[in-house]
């Protein structure tokens, strides 16, 4: 059995522990809800135990679609066991529709459907509110080569393709989401971190009700009463 051996790094909303075996951290969702990078924020009960479900039902998904992902399996209460991955500091956003920063930064309606979808860079640095940044930062500072860019915009549009048919088989729009990479001890580039509703936006496909942390960050209503919806829908598929 895998244990908790010592607290590696606590995040805003999660915590990450080291284990009795090398290769396989356990990562605890939180209750805590930050936003605007941690300005907003508050414990909101159950929405750890809905993240961890959440998460596990798409990385599942994620596998069916022949993606590798840090995934091993659900541990008792808000945990998961995942291997344990080298990150690469950068957080890759893939849009379908407009909402949230890109919206705001090129002028676009909320809810516009992008030409195509797109795929942005943040660097991953709390004190800089992570800034935008382009290929050319990520190579130069040298935060992940170009084969391995390349690799991650196939694996990103590829989940995409995934999830927005998962998605919608659940009766639920990808709007857009966020996600993380990183090295495993063998060298190979896999999928990790989190896919939840504190990390994407998800809109339901026949009311357009806002669902995901959207809510919270900007008062639209009970956030848990949203994650529940997004965890029934997607459990029947
Ligand atoms: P934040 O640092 O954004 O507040 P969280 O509260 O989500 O983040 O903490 C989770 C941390 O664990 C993040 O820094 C994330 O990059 C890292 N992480 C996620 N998956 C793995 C993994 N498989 N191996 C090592 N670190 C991971
Ligand atoms: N996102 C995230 N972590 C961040 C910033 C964004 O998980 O630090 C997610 C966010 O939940 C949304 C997508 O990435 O699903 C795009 O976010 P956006 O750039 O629109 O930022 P926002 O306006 O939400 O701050």
């Amino acid at each position: 059995m895998v244990e908790e051996t010592k607290l590696l790094y606590e995040g805003k909303a999660k915590k990450v522990y080291e284990t009795n075996d090398p290769n396989l951290l356990i990562i605890y969702f939180k209750d805590d809800a930050t936003a605007f990078n941690g300005k907003k924020h508050e414990i909101i009960d159950e929405k750890g135990a809905l993240n961890k479900a959440i998460t596990t039902k798409v990385f599942q998904w994620l596998e069916e679609c022949g993606i590798k992902t840090h995934f091993v399996e659900e541990n008792s209460g808000r945990e998961i066991v995942v291997k344990r991955l080298k990150m690469i500091p950068v957080e890759v956003v893939v849009r379908n529709i407009a909402a949230g920063s890109i919206a705001k930064r090129l002028g676009l309606k909320q809810g516009e459907k992008l030409p195509r979808p797109i795929l942005e860079y943040y660097y991953k640095s709390d004190e800089l509110d992570d800034p935008w940044i382009n290929e050319d930062h990520i190579t130069a500072f040298g935060w992940a080569d170009e084969e391995t860019l390349k690799k991650i915009r196939e694996i990103a549009f590829k989940v995409n393709e995934c999830l927005r048919e998962k998605f919608d088989k659940a009766g639920i729009i990808l709007v857009d989401f966020k996600l993380e990479f990183g090295f495993d001890n063998e060298g190979n580039l896999v999928l990790g971190d989190e896919f939840t509703p504190d990390g994407s936006r998800l809109w339901d496909k026949e009311t357009g009700e806002v669902l995901d942390k959207d809510r919270f960050r900007r008062d639209l209503g009970d956030l848990i009463e949203g994650y529940e919806k997004i965890l029934m829908k997607i459990s029947r598929v």
